[in-house]
């Protein structure tokens, strides 16, 4: 339902934040995982209508959301990464003055939307609170409420799980999981648990570029035989890092744990074979394009960039 072709954003002083993403994004929860500076926001706000691409296509339900943003605006709803409120406001005044600002109406008026929605993300009790005094993950859920209200075949959610606790993460997850039951919804996001818990599906970029577009199932299977796990000295792991990819250094009871990707040859002595972990999948992926994976990047954004240049 929503098509992404060839899409390319140079920012105006040349940065290129996207070169030429191809991605098709099904009904359900999709995972969009990148490290930070991958080009997940500029991707997020072109596909929200907010932020003109430099060039290629993006449709959703067959509609174009570069030509026509308005008439794509009812079906999408957006939450960015640093949603504003005005703190002052209570919940039920933030939630009127969003629903008024975006146009949403309701036959049995806004008043009952808003309590409606706020039901939805679990709100009720908050209501007449102060916004200033709400939680991190009660912000977000407000955030949610804008962004379902319409009822839109997609919601877009960009990086909304960073600064969550552990518990105000988990009840963000159902709700999200809840809203993906009848429409896709597009979580970007750096953290590997987020797609992980939620996502049948997800797509990997970095440095503007797609790296693989999969299952968590899939990107797993593919790393089989090729993770191990060991202890070193600094400077043994310092040599390992020379000749592998590692996916995880940690200390344990003081000493260095690593987990490492080799592509061929023999482990390093004393490391064992271990199940790949979907974190081990993600960093493989940042660092080297996985052919065998449906990954159709192609670097449009050369050309592209020449022509905005000239
Ligand atoms: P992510 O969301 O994955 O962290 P972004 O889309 O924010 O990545 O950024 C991708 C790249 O584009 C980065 O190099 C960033 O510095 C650059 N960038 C983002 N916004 C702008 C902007 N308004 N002007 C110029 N460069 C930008």
């Amino acid at each position: 339902m929503l098509k992404v072709r060839q899409l390319v954003k140079v920012y105006p002083g040349g940065v290129t934040a996207l070169r030429g993403i191809d991605l098709d994004v099904p009904k359900g929860m999709y995972g969009l995982l990148g490290p930070n500076g991958a080009g997940k926001s500029t991707f997020m706000k072109i596909l929200a209508g907010l932020l003109e691409p430099t060039g290629g296509e993006v449709t959703l339900d067959d509609l174009d959301v570069v030509a026509q943003p308005e008439a794509v605006h009812s079906r999408l709803g957006y939450l960015p990464q640093d949603f504003g409120f005005y703190p002052h406001l209570t919940g039920t005044q933030m939630l009127t003055y969003l629903l008024k600002l975006k146009g949403v109406t309701s036959p049995k008026g806004l008043p009952h939307l808003v309590s409606e929605l706020l039901e939805r993300v679990n709100l009720t009790f908050a209501a007449k609170r102060k916004v200033k005094g709400y939680s991190g993950g009660m912000r977000q859920r407000l955030g949610i409420a804008q962004a379902v209200a319409g009822n839109p075949r997609l919601i877009i959610v960009d990086e909304p799980t960073a600064g969550l606790d552990p518990e105000e993460r988990q009840r963000f997850y159902r709700l999200l999981a809840e809203l993906a039951d009848e429409r896709s919804v597009l979580l970007s996001t750096h953290i590997v648990e987020d797609v992980a818990v939620l996502c049948p599906r997800f797509a990997v970029i970095s440095k503007g570029r797609l790296m693989a577009e999969t299952t968590p199932t899939q990107a797993q299977a593919r790393l089989e035989g090729k993770i191990f796990e060991g202890r070193g000295s600094n400077e043994e792991l310092r040599a390992i890092r020379d000749r592998h990819l590692v996916t995880q250094a940690i200390l344990v009871e003081g000493r260095n744990r690593a987990r490492i990707f080799v592509a061929d040859g023999p482990a390093p002595a004393g490391f064992e074979p271990v199940s790949a972990t979907l974190e081990d999948a993600y960093m493989t992926l940042v660092h080297a394009p996985a052919d065998d994976l449906t990954c159709r990047a192609v670097d449009a954004a050369a050309s592209v960039a020449d022509e905005a240049v000239a």
